[in-house]
């Protein structure tokens, strides 16, 4: 019986140190998969920053005081109607990256304008242009007193509804 009883013993030790070899082996493939992961953490793109409500009414009063409504880098398509409110074809464009949302980093462009940017079928020097003389517009328009801060109340209001209707609908 005894032999038996060692035996026994022998492979339970046996199946032990498997164990606790399979078992260092997935800390270090644990510690590899750890190392990997920062590292992709570290390449993924910038987190997209939402525009604030200061911001967009900013660029919607602008819009509406100096293009008429009308996105500012076509000068065609409409993208804020006659009481403020941003329509379907507006686009909230980061013009530097997803992660800059400053006012003098953004700005409002209508559909067919950010596709053409985002697909390179708009050369960027034109663009670039477009967008400085846009902002160099939307200063003029705050320096004018008809920034978010001067808007009435009630033209606030609703545009900071309209903001959030926009935001959840994304
Ligand atoms: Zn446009």
């Amino acid at each position: 019986m005894e032999p038996k009883i060692k035996q026994t013993t022998g492979g339970e030790q046996a199946a032990l140190l498997i164990r606790a070899t399979d078992f260092s082996g997935m800390l270090e493939r644990l510690d590899r998969m750890a190392e990997s992961l920062s590292e992709i953490r570290e390449s993924l793109p910038l987190k997209r920053r939402k525009l604030s409500r200061a911001t967009k009414r900013a660029h919607i009063g602008c819009i509406l005081s100096w293009y008429e409504g009308k996105c500012p880098c076509c000068r065609e398509a409409r993208i804020i109607s006659d009481n403020g409110s941003i329509l379907p074809s507006c686009n909230e464009e980061h013009y530097v990256n997803r992660h800059e949302n400053a006012l003098d980093k953004t700005w409002l462009v209508c559909q067919e304008c950010n596709s053409r940017k985002t697909t390179g079928k708009v050369a960027h020097t034109d663009v670039e242009a477009l967008f400085r003389a846009y902002q160099v517009t939307l200063r003029k328009h705050l320096a004018d007193g008809k920034g978010p801060v001067q808007m009435r109340l009630k033209d606030s209001d609703r545009l900071c509804a309209l903001s959030k209707r926009q935001a959840t609908s994304r």
